[in-house]
């Protein structure tokens, strides 16, 4: 029987990056997910960010990131004959005069000047930021994959796994490398126990509302417009599991909207997240030719197609993976 290159699990944005990687490569593959209706990737606004969290940081490596976001994407908008990449400034009001100050101060440095492109006495407008359209990507690539035989709806058991020295026997296929991209699942799944995710629950809405803003605004919360009169707004941040529901974001949506806007849709997912924050990486300690990659946080859009990148590269010509997300980092 022949052998697949990879059988991967989950079609979450990790899963679906590490997909594409396999497939622009000419490399065989089967990508089996569940379905879940409540995924965090289905919850996700996609908004990628040079500059976030509460102090204004410039991400971890976003230069590097955003050169692979904007080749990958346009590869699988390329080869599927969508849109799903869509570039936008983010507008960032001041709440106060100290606000601006600081602005202007960061004006000053290389690091941020290439991201500001315009600051007056409301507010700043940053670039290099826009977001992807999450649930097209994954529905397109599921549906081309899905025609190639390539996907298939299946619920992935440890049980169902066959070990041998060189392959792995998984439902009557041999396949030589497994990659496990289940997110949160992968708590109950443990094929990785010796790493610790957390779980950072979070809702986001869609709203209607007759507003012409074309940037996204970023005013404690996300206001994201997808279409005419229609936007996705999020995120909340829970450290637990619980569905919380849209009042927390409804509110807030009712400081910028008053009560002009009608919810559409309401959604919910569980992030999973590092104790560092930083996506996990790698190879299983004892199973060879399984690999993680998970721990995308809150940043899946602008990390996975960089991670899916570093993974692809380690298993098949032997390249590093980055200290800051290699799974080793969690091994003594
Ligand atoms: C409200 C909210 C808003 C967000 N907004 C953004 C944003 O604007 N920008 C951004 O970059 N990120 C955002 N995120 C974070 C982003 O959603 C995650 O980083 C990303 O979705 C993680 O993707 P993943 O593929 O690793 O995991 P998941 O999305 O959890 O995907 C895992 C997949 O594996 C499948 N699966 C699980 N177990 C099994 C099994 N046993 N067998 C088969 N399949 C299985 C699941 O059904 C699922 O499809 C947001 C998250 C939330 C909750």
């Amino acid at each position: 029987m022949k052998k697949i290159d990879y059988l991967i699990v989950g079609q979450g944005i990790s899963g679906t990056s590490f997909a594409w990687r396999a497939y622009f490569a000419k490399q065989s593959f089967i990508i089996i997910d569940n379905e879940k209706s409540v995924t965090a990737s289905k919850a996700a606004l996609g908004i990628y960010n040079p500059i976030t969290g509460r102090k204004f940081n410039i991400s971890w490596n976003y230069n590097n990131l955003l050169y692979e976001l904007n080749e990958f994407y346009s590869d699988v908008e390329n080869k599927l004959n969508v849109n799903i990449l869509h570039k936008k400034n983010i507008f960032r009001p001041f709440k106060n005069s100290s606000d601006n100050n600081e602005w202007n101060v960061r004006l000053s440095s290389n690091r941020y000047k290439k991201f500001i492109k315009e600051i007056n006495e409301v507010g700043v407008l940053t670039k290099g930021s826009g977001y992807v359209d999450v649930k097209k990507y994954l529905l397109k690539s599921k549906k081309y994959f899905k025609k190639n035989n390539r996907y298939f709806c299946d619920t992935f058991k440890s049980e169902d796994l066959g070990i041998s020295n060189d392959f792995f026997s998984y439902k009557n296929k041999k396949f030589r490398n497994i990659i496990m991209c289940t997110g949160i699942d992968e708590k109950n799944i443990k094929s990785f126990n010796q790493i610790k995710l957390n779980s950072v629950s979070g809702n986001s809405i869609l709203i209607k509302c007759e507003n012409k803003t074309s940037h996204i605004i970023n005013k404690g919360i996300n206001i994201l417009p997808i279409n005419k009169n229609e936007f996705h707004i999020g995120s909340t941040y829970y450290q637990n599991v619980i569905d919380e529901g849209p009042d927390e974001l409804m509110s807030k949506t009712k400081q910028k909207f008053e009560d002009n806007f009608t919810l559409i849709k309401s959604m919910f997912g569980i992030r999973s997240a590092s104790n560092d924050r930083r996506p996990i990486i790698g190879r299983h300690k004892h199973n060879k030719r399984m690999y993680i990659i998970n721990a995308m946080g809150s940043k899946g859009v602008s990390q996975a197609p960089y991670c899916a990148k570093k993974l692809f590269n380690f298993i098949n010509n032997n390249e590093n993976i980055d200290d800051e997300i290699n799974i080793d980092r969690f091994r003594s």
